[in-house]
């Protein structure tokens, strides 16, 4: 009879584990299904993209280029990312002159993304600043101005939206952050060494869009 008891309650154990083992699976199982993909990606500006592919070459010759530093590469990659801008497009950028960019960004408002500009006044000035085409073409842009500190992000939040906006993001990654040393210019791509991340954590998005709310808010 006890060893019936001892038979039973082996069995009964071993069942309870596999029951457990299983909610957990199924659980773990879930949560990566209705994760969104992921994105983390970091590029560095090496010397060899001095003599690599110029940022007007063909998409098929960008592709096909070796070097994993291309600053075309780079320059597409970016161009990308707000291409692929649904809602939202927030770039706090010290210096902002390069005109591929600056192209895609004009696309991006004609698509009727809603589009946010911080930049700093000691930089407006240069003749090749497209923060002037900007302001000409209507989009909102916020210059942080003379004796306050000098404005020297330079970071783009594609469709990191807040509140209950959130819920109608249809951006297939819940919006992109990019980060980096670089200034959107000529010399950022071409002469200098650089970093930049292409990241869609959470958490990150998050903290760059209360920086970047709480910017605007100040530069009013
Ligand atoms: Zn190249």
């Amino acid at each position: 009879m006890r060893l019936e008891i001892t038979g039973i309650m082996k069995f009964g154990l071993l069942a309870s584990t596999l029951l457990v083992s299983t909610d957990l699976l199924i659980g773990w199982y879930l949560r990566q299904k209705n994760r969104s993909p992921r994105l983390n990606e970091v590029f560095f500006v090496m010397s060899n993209a001095l003599s690599c592919c110029p940022h007007t070459a063909k998409e098929d010759a960008i592709k096909k280029c070796p070097n994993p530093h291309c600053k075309a590469k780079l320059s597409r990659k970016i161009i990308e990312h707000i291409d692929s801008a649904k809602h939202l497009i927030c770039i706090a950028m010290y210096m902002f002159t390069m005109i591929h960019i600056s192209d895609a960004v004009m696309n991006a408002k004609r698509r009727g993304v809603n589009i946010r500009i911080i930049s700093d006044s000691s930089m407006i000035a240069s003749s090749n600043s497209q923060i002037n085409r900007f302001q000409k073409s209507g989009i909102n842009v916020r210059i942080a101005g003379d004796g306050d500190l000098y404005m020297h992000n330079k970071f783009c939040l594609i469709d990191v939206l807040s509140g209950e906006k959130s819920k109608e993001n249809t951006h297939p990654l819940n919006g992109v952050l990019i980060n980096g040393s670089m200034n959107w210019t000529a010399n950022g791509f071409d002469r200098n060494w650089e970093n930049i991340l292409f990241t869609s954590d959470e958490h990150l998005k998050s903290e760059y869009k209360q920086a970047f709310d709480y910017i605007w808010s100040r530069i009013e």
